[in-house]
């Protein structure tokens, strides 16, 4: 019987770039082959040489659908010599992961967001004309009072685990209407795969909740904690020392280090890390044993045991995954090679 293939790619809006999908129909026992689209429409090419090629790189079944059907996350290419589209960042991934590989790189993401209520553009849980009460009790909260979207949030991880994403936990956030759920551990590669998809998941989900996903990474000003996407990261030798954990942080605060990976850490950096909330402030840098005030925080536990991973907390909820694990696993497995 005939299948749908789902194709997703990664579009070029600007200043964050979003997902895009179309639907493809194939008869029973074809593969999902090469494709292609309007790049003049995702602001990828201009209208008199419009098309943008779509190589699959990565699929699993689609949850949503259910059956044979399938998603199918492609790399975007140009038609010339189909190589890399200038905004294809899973190639600089990729390039990360063949020459770094052999130290085994691995990552968690953590991707917060917050469901906005389109009649009224604020997060979902806020009243219509104030604020709710302040933060405190909706971290991980129960009840009706401090929850809003729980439905959806239950809906999202069953999907990705029925994709077989590498989906590791979810949870309530500080703001109402705020949350967060892991992808991890995965390679530099798998891991902006992983997320790119459940992304789509998510967004696509939240259509039939007729609520907005917004990955910005300070939707509400003032006293309320931005979005973040804290990214944790190990090496095997970080999974087996601690001199290489110490390496590792010193690497990624070696001069002009950090403000070069701030350029890869999604916009508007500067108002989430303000120094308050949980964050570091952007111009400086600092790695401690369980600090959340720090740029990056080493675990207790990881130094209760003397091995594991770091945390780098300052990557916002927009940034590009494929973006944050290239710098990471070249930065870090340079020092440590
Ligand atoms: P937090 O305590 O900061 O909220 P989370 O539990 O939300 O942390 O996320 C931690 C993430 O780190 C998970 O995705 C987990 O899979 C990942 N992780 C665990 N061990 C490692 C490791 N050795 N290397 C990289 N990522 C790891
Ligand atoms: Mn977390
Ligand atoms: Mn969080
Ligand atoms: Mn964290």
């Amino acid at each position: 019987m005939a299948y749908r293939a789902e194709y997703l790619w990664i579009d070029g809006s600007v200043p964050t770039a979003e997902i895009r999908s179309k639907t493809k129909i194939l008869a029973d026992g074809d593969e999902p082959g090469v494709w292609g689209y309007d790049g003049s429409s995702t602001n990828q090419a201009t209208g008199d040489n419009s098309d943008v090629v779509l190589q699959p790189v990565f699929q699993c079944p689609d949850p949503i659908r259910g059956g044979n059907d399938i998603l199918v996350l492609c790399e975007t290419a140009l038609t010339a010599d189909l190589s890399p589209h200038p905004t294809n960042t899973r190639a600089g991934a990729r390039a990360a992961l063949e020459k770094y590989g052999d130290q085994e790189p691995w990552f968690g993401l953590e991707q917060e967001y917050t469901l906005i209520n389109p009649a009224t553009g604020w997060p979902a849980g806020f009243p219509n004309n104030g604020f709710p009460a302040p933060q405190g009790p909706y971290y991980c909260g129960v009840g009706a009072l401090k929850i809003h979207g729980r439905d959806l949030i239950e809906e999202h991880t069953k999907a990705c685990m029925d994709a077989g994403l590498a989906i590791s936990g979810t949870n309530a956030e500080v703001m109402p209407g705020q949350w967060e759920f892991q992808i991890g551990p995965a390679d530099t590669v798998a891991v902006g795969d992983h997320m790119w998809v459940a992304r789509y998941l998510l967004f696509r989900l939240a259509e039939e909740h007729n609520v907005e996903v917004s990955i910005e990474a300070k939707p509400m000003k003032g006293d309320w904690n931005g979005a973040g996407m804290h990214t944790n990261f190990s090496t095997r030798a970080m999974r087996e020392n601690y001199e290489s954990i110490i390496a590792a942080c010193e690497a990624m605060g070696a001069l002009g280090v950090p403000e070069r990976h701030l350029e890869g850490y999604g916009v508007g950096i500067e108002d989430r890390l303000t120094g308050a909330h949980e964050t570091q402030r952007f111009d400086q840098f600092s790695y401690g044993v369980s600090d959340r005030g720090a740029s990056i925080r080493i675990p207790w536990q990881v130094a209760q045991d003397g091995k594991g991973y770091i945390e780098d907390r300052r990557p916002n909820a927009n940034a590009d995954p494929y973006v944050l694990s290239t710098l990471l696993t070249n930065t870090v497995c340079s020092a440590l090679a």
